[in-house]
């Protein structure tokens, strides 16, 4: 499903036009073009509030990127390994007025009270309009339920109503603004965190928060295959954003076992033929389905190590009117199924050492939506389980959803126009995501390099209008 009017308003005469009518004018998001193209690139700033912790962790991170990195004046904490070999100059704001960045990185770790917010104003005042398009805000704070003192936990929760203010402020220019609530120590699992929200792998996520935990798994890996060895099982395989997740873990180096209904075998093959990967026709919700799933990973793989409940439906009535196979179904598909295939491969120990479990969750269940009682209740149930389960799974294993919002799939596409049309301009981007942009996401929690990013609901939803 393309958007014509994105299409359209990226003519010159579109421009015109939008602009004479004062219409939305969404700019072309730019999006991974290559596995090894740099996370960043361009001139990134970084600053940092008094007391901060990250900001050397940062800089060594980006000193791996082509990208030129310019500090605010007044940061003295950039340790050895930072200095060494990175583009790093110490610059007065008031020289950088020719520049347009690629990028603001600000480290708020160390605020402390309500007082010290005058550093994330200092610091972005008089950059922000030095942002260009396209272009990244990443603030880097402490994660509020960690902070003993209530001035602190202030402070750092402020941080969340800053980005999701500053991203619907340069969403119009493509670009997003967000947080990461660091847990004290857990500055080694920065690493790939920093790179997603800095690349154009993020291209659709705007005014997010994720927490970050500590983690004794080094974040050692191989920045262009990171899931080189894995395996993966993705549900839903055959098209949409099934289809996405398994080229793109696939990219990543990943084996892939894609899953979908009898109907759709053959759609599902040409997918597992394009990224080499195995087809398996089974119904999630059929009472056997958990362990043919088992028997099918035991027989081709021994085990799995990325488990992505993506399949999920839709069947929308208002609730008087709802039958209740609607209800039914809608919570199965979208909810019960992905705990009882979790329960078979935990219990017979078919996933792995330091897996990774993703669920789809979606804005509605966030937000709720009209007429989709069965699909919104399910989707906030997706997101119950994933904060649970987060706190019981052992050997490495983590669980995080995304939220995603307006996708371009034949979900949908299926939508009355005027809904569909309202989906995809609300939102700080002014337009839908694809598939990819879900495909992305996922594949950062897959990292081995993302084992402190565990129990998280990222939305990627362009900062949609609904919900918070
Ligand atoms: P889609 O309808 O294009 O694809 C869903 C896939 O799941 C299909 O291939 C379908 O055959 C499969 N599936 C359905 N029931 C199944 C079952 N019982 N067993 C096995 N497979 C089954 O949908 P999509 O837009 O690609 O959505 C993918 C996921 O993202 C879903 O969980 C959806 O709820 C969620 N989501 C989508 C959007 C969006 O805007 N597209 C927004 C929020 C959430």
């Amino acid at each position: 499903m393309s958007d014509l009017y994105l299409k359209f308003v990226n003519t010159p005469v579109g421009k015109t036009a939008a602009q004479s009518l004062g219409l939305p004018s969404p700019v072309t998001l730019k999006r991974q073009q290559r596995a090894d193209q740099p996370f960043i690139e361009g001139d990134v700033l970084i600053g940092a509030g008094p007391g901060a912790k990250a900001v050397a962790t940062v800089g060594g991170i980006l000193s791996a990127s082509p990208a030129s990195l310019y500090h605010a004046s007044g940061i003295e904490s950039l340790n050895d390994s930072a200095k060494a070999g990175n583009k790093a100059k110490a610059l007065e704001l008031a020289q950088l007025a020719d520049r347009r960045f690629s990028a603001l990185v600000f480290d708020a770790t160390g605020l402390k009270s309500p007082d010290d917010l005058r550093a994330v104003y200092d610091f972005f005042h008089p950059t922000i309009k030095k942002l260009g398009g396209n272009a990244r805000v990443l603030v880097i704070g402490q994660n509020p339920a960690s902070c003993r003192k209530a001035p602190q936990a202030a402070a750092q929760q402020a941080l969340e109503g800053f980005v999701r203010s500053v991203g619907k402020e340069i969403g119009k220019k493509g670009s997003t603004a967000n947080l990461i609530w660091m847990a004290p120590g857990a500055e080694k699992q920065l690493d790939s965190s920093v790179r997603f929200f800095l690349s154009p792998r993020s291209a659709y996520v705007s005014g997010q928060v994720v927490r970050i935990g500590k983690s004794s798994i080094a974040p050692t890996t191989n920045p262009v295959a990171p899931l080189t060895g894995k395996v993966a099982l993705v549900t839903g395989a055959s098209r949409g954003i099934g289809a996405a997740i398994a080229e793109t873990l696939a990219r990543d180096g990943a084996t892939v076992i894609g899953l979908d209904i009898p109907p759709a075998m053959a759609e599902l093959q040409k997918v597992m033929d394009s990224v080499n990967g195995k087809a398996m026709a089974c119904d999630i919700t059929d009472q056997a389905a958990p362990k043919l799933i088992g028997d099918f990973i035991e027989e081709h793989c021994e085990g799995v190590d990325l488990v992505i409940h993506n399949a999920g439906i839709t069947r929308d009535k208002t609730l008087g009117n709802m039958p209740e196979h609607f209800w039914d179904m809608t919570i199965a598909v979208n909810l019960s199924a992905e705990e009882l295939i979790d329960e078979e491969l935990t219990h017979r120990s078919l996933l792995r050492e330091n897996g990774r479990i993703v669920c789809i969750s979606s804005i509605s269940g966030i937000a709720g939506n009209f007429g989709q009682t069965n699909y919104s209740t399910a989707k906030s149930g997706v997101i119950g389980y994933v904060e649970a389960m987060a706190k019981q799974l052992k050997n490495g294993v983590t669980i995080n959803a995304i939220a995603p919002g307006f996708i371009e799939t034949q979900m949908t596409a299926a939508m009355p126009i005027t809904i569909r049309e309202a989906g995809r301009r609300m939102n700080s981007l002014s337009q839908g995501g694809l598939p990819v942009d879900v495909a992305e996401a996922i594949a950062w929690y897959c990292s081995p390099a993302s084992s402190g990013v565990n129990g998280n609901v990222v939305r990627v939803c362009g900062q949609s209008l609904i919900g918070k």
